[in-house]
């Protein structure tokens, strides 16, 4: 039903279906890396509880998945990390459209029109490095985004990320950890071999392999990681994304290498054509491009929801199903 057509009471009712539900989903996918659905159901789901929580606003539950980063108590066993910067989610779009709507506002607020780095959005999870004079000293998941879990000993584990930086600085970076596609083929082969549930992605792959009480068994399974944002940037000396990456390879922290600075949002399509064609060779998944204003100080005063940053946004591509299905379609005609 269009949601202008609902009553106040129908709309109620699917408000509180669709959080409980997204709630069981979300559980399922964060807590037991074991996803109900697949992520375009999900993101459909969502969409359509957005759309209407902004329509009835007064039936926002502080519970809702709209307000939280999703996943809430993590019941993996691991100590316990508190966030006092917290770590985040982003907001979400599909189309052209909506990318050229949340320009405008972005406009809007500034004042006047910022560059944007455009960055791969890696398929894996959010983890918090945290450095002491170059050395590290602990890394923890998003969980809650206020609360999560410390699996240092695990991310010790990791070759990619570095025990000790080039410089001497005191800072901590986040980024994401993922499980290269060879990889997880590899590691789903052997667990159907043995009994076991393959897992549903790479991203669910890596994070069951992260949050591991044994760090052994997360050695095994050759993760990797690419490190793209702080909270503190002055500890780096960087004023710009595209500066902070740069000044992160310098440091010696894995980056990934194929990001780029447009003026405009008007000038994003070569990028977003690149990637979708290029998204089956890259030996790692990911689904979409993060936009992001590039200049810290606009960032700052953009600010962030509760949930969300408003200086960037991701432009997700459309479910891989799908695509094969438009290609089929294409061959066969
Ligand atoms: P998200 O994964 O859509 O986006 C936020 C995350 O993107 C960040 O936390 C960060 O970890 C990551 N990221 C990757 N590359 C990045 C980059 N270059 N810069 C910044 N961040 C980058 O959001 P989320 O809140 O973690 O999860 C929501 C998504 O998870 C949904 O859109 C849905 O697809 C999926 N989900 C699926 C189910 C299911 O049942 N299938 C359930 C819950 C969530």
């Amino acid at each position: 039903t269009a949601i202008k057509d609902l009553t106040t009471e129908q709309a109620k009712e699917e408000i509180q279906t669709l959080q409980d539900r997204l709630t069981d989903y979300g559980i399922a996918y964060y807590e037991k890396d074991a996803p109900l659905v697949e992520d375009h159901v999900y993101d459909e789901q969502y969409a359509r509880l957005q759309a209407l929580e902004q329509a009835f606003p007064q039936f926002i539950s502080q519970d809702s998945p709209t307000q939280n980063v999703g996943g809430a108590e993590t019941k993996s066993g691991l100590p316990k990390v508190q966030h006092p910067i917290p770590m985040l989610s982003l907001g979400d779009v599909f189309s052209l459209d909506e990318l050229q709507e949340w320009e405008d506002r972005t406009k809007k607020s500034l004042g006047f029109q910022p560059k944007y780095n455009l960055e791969l959005k890696i398929d894996g999870l959010a983890i918090n490095l945290k450095y002491e004079q170059g050395k590290l000293v602990q890394a923890s998941t998003r969980g809650n985004g206020l609360v999560g879990e410390d699996v240092t000993a695990n991310v010790m584990t990791i070759g990619d990320v570095p025990k000790t930086l080039k410089e001497a600085v005191t800072v901590e970076v986040r980024g994401e950890i993922y499980m290269p596609k060879a990889s997880f083929v590899q590691l789903n082969e052997e667990r159907e071999a043995e009994g076991q549930e393959p897992f549903a992605n790479p991203r669910n792959a890596a994070a069951g392999s992260l949050r591991q009480l044994d760090a052994n068994v997360t050695k095994k399974r050759n993760l990797s990681a690419f490190m793209y944002y702080t909270a503190e940037p002055d500890q780096v000396g960087a004023e710009t994304q595209a500066g902070l990456l740069e000044r992160f390879r310098a440091l010696g922290l894995p980056t990934n290498p194929d990001n780029r600075v447009i003026d405009k949002m008007a000038e994003i399509a070569p990028y977003l054509k690149e990637y979708t064609e290029k998204r089956d060779e890259l030996p790692y998944g990911i689904d979409g491009v993060v936009v992001k204003v590039n200049d810290f100080d606009s960032q700052v005063d953009l600010g962030n929801t509760v949930k969300i940053p408003r200086w960037a946004i991701a432009y997700k591509f459309p479910p891989e199903e799908a695509e094969t299905v438009v290609r089929d379609i294409e061959w066969t005609v």
